[in-house]
Order: C-alpha cells, then structure tokens, then sequence
C-alpha cells in the first residue's frame, strides 16, 4: 500500500508567510506539466508492487490547473500504477478557484476529497496574509463545494496577530456549523526568508505571541472535542470516518512517491526530494534524468522518526516496536513527563495529554535515540 503525491507549483499570488516551493507566473507551466507526465512513467518501479491508496494534488496551488491538464495528470497516473478500488483522490484548492463547473469537473475525474485553504473568514486576516481570496469567497467556496463533495477538510491559522480569541472561535463555529468533517489547523510559524519574516524584522507587521498561540491551541481542542471531532494527529481534527488517508498512511511509515519539483518520496528505507526549481527540474526530466537529492536512513533516524510522529498522533507510541535497550532508555525518560501530566501511558503506548500536546517537539527531542 502507497500513495503518490503532485506538487503543483503555482499560486496566483504569494502568501507572506508561505515557504512552499511555487512560483507566481503561470509562463512554463505546459512545460513543467509534460515533465511531471514524464516523471511519473519514468519513476513507475519506484513504488515496487504496492498498490496505489491514496493520490494528492498539492503545493501551489493545484486548483489553478485546466480540468484538462489536471485530467492528463490523473489518467497517466491510473495507466502506470495499480490503484486499489476505492483510492482516495485529494485536490488542494483556494476558495477564488471553486466555483460549480469546477467542482463537477473535479468530481467526475475521480477526485473525492478536497482540501480548501481558508485560513480565515475574517478579511482583515486575509489581508494580513496576503491571500488571494476575500472573506464572502472562504464562505461561499465551502457553501457550494459541500453540494458536490462530502469529503471537505479546510486549513485554518490561528495565532496570528490580528486574532482575538473570539474571531478564533468564529472562525472553529462557523466551520463546525458548516459540518465540515476535517479541520486542518495550524499556529502561524514565521519560517526563515518569507515576506512575513522581513516584515516583522522591518516593524511593518507585527511578530507571533507564543503564548496566545498556545492559548488559541488549547481552546481550540476542546471547542472540536465538544463538537464531536476527533484529534487524531495534533493539527489534525476530524469527524469519524473522515481522518484523512494520504497523511495518516505518512505517520504510519508507508511508502510514497513524490512527483514535481521540491517533492519527496520515501520506499521505506530512504528519502529523496527533487529540486526545487521549475527550470531545472523541467530541463533534467526531458533527458530522462530525475534531479533529487537522497538519504538513506540509519536505523536510529527510523527510530527517531516513528517517535516524532508517533507522539503526535492519538494512538501515540507504541513501545512494543522498540527494541528492549531503546524502550528502556524511553519509559526512564517518560516517566518525568508523566508525573508532570504532560503524557499518558496506555498499554503498552505512550500518549501526550493536550497540554504535553503544546511540547510534542520538544519532549520528541528527548527521547531520541
Ligand atoms: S496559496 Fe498556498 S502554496 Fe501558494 S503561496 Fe499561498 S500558502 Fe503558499
């Protein structure tokens, strides 16, 4: 079992606080989009014999494709790799690409689940963001893609500067009366080399509070527990039935193949990632060669790896699949955060509680091998 994600590398505008891999001018896409075609048949052994669960369009933004060019990229993916029967077929979009004609046209490509970068329902956020679409659009895209799809998942910020524990609340109701079955959200990160970063440095925005973001965080677990959602992963909340496919398949250490630039695959005993430069990874796929960088895993990167994303989700660490020296050195070192209620031990597993939630980095950082 595996999955097969597409980086798509376009926005119609940059988000001050994004470090994703796109660009904003739309000038080599027929180009970049015949050598992901490319890559996919030239990487068909990458996956072995895995059958194919989970397909993701994301990066970018891949709701800016034609529904032909995204139709391209969906039939060479079903005519190079065995899918499963019922795979699950995600598309990113932002709300000012979601209108009728595109979602009936997604649908009847295969896509089944659709991801929407909100962000915010207030205009002063969107603003502050630099985002593409206002706030009648975050609203009304959700409104019109629930008539044609039931399984929505919507990204929201919080901790940002601009907003008040109220707005926050807001911005959970109005996406938990909506009935929207998965939330994705995350605390604002001022990442290096962003717009964001030089503003703040510059004294044009105003920087994060850590503090009021751990706040918004805690208020936010328990506003979506008492609306019936679960927390399986900590920026990840759903509704049963809902947990998302592609990401859980992630934590779980299954393989996937990553296609485009700046994408990365794992086999599961090493990671590679393509560059992440349209021009060049264009011009190396048309010679047949695929431009990525790889790391073969030391079992103690393994380890360290399934105990970072194991504690972040509900079921947490499982410390029968630790050999007897490591999950001795762990439950020593788990013990302080236990009797500090920072985590729980189930069975044999090792849980964060919602405030051990707040360290998860951290206390990771400690038990490492
Ligand atoms: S739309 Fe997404 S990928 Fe594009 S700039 Fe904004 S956050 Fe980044």
């Amino acid at each position: 079992m595996a999955g097969i994600y597409l980086h798509i590398p376009f926005c119609r505008q940059a988000c001050y606080y994004c470090n994703f891999h796109f660009v904003t001018s739309p000038r080599h896409k027929n180009e970049l989009l015949a050598a992901l075609l490319k890559e996919l048949e030239l990487r068909r052994e990458y996956l072995g014999d895995s059958t194919v669960e989970t397909i993701y369009f994301g990066g970018g933004t891949p709701s800016l494709l034609e529904t032909q060019e995204l139709r391209s990229q969906v039939e060479q993916i079903r005519s190079v790799y065995p899918l499963s029967d019922n795979p699950e077929i995600t598309l990113e979009t932002n709300p000012d690409d979601i209108n009728g004609e595109k979602l009936a046209a997604w649908k009847e490509l295969g896509i089944n689940r659709l991801s929407i970068g909100v962000q915010s329902f207030f205009e002063e956020d969107l603003q502050w963001m630099n985002r593409a679409h206002n706030a009648s659009q975050a609203f009304e895209s959700v409104q019109m893609a629930l008539q044609y799809f039931d399984n929505i998942t919507i990204d929201l910020i919080y901790g940002t500067p601009l907003l008040s524990n109220e707005k926050w609340e807001q911005n959970v109701s109005t996406a938990t009366r909506l009935n929207i079955p998965h939330l994705s959200c995350y605390a604002l990160t001022v990442e290096p080399k962003t717009p964001l970063q030089k503003m703040i440095h510059q004294g044009k925005l105003q920087d994060v509070n850590p503090d009021k973001q751990s706040e918004q965080f805690l208020l936010l677990m328990q506003w979506l527990k008492d609306a019936g959602y679960e927390h399986y992963e900590i920026s990840n909340f759903a509704r049963p039935g809902f947990r998302s496919r592609h990401n859980s398949a992630y934590w779980q250490g299954k393989k996937y193949l990553g296609i485009g630039p700046s994408a990365h695959s794992f086999d599961g005993k090493s990671r590679q990632w393509n560059i992440a430069n349209n021009i060049q990874y264009t011009a190396s796929i048309l010679q047949n060669n695929i431009p990525f960088e790889k790391e073969v895993l030391t079992a103690t990167q393994k380890t360290n790896e399934y105990i970072m994303t194991s504690l972040r989700t509900i079921e947490g660490l499982d410390l029968s699949r630790l050999d007897d020296i490591t999950r001795g050195k762990l439950q020593a070192i788990a013990k302080k955060y236990i009797d500090a209620g920072l985590m729980k031990r189930n069975d044999d597993f090792l849980v964060l509680t919602k405030e051990g939630k707040l360290l998860a980095d951290g206390i990771a950082a400690e038990l490492f091998s």
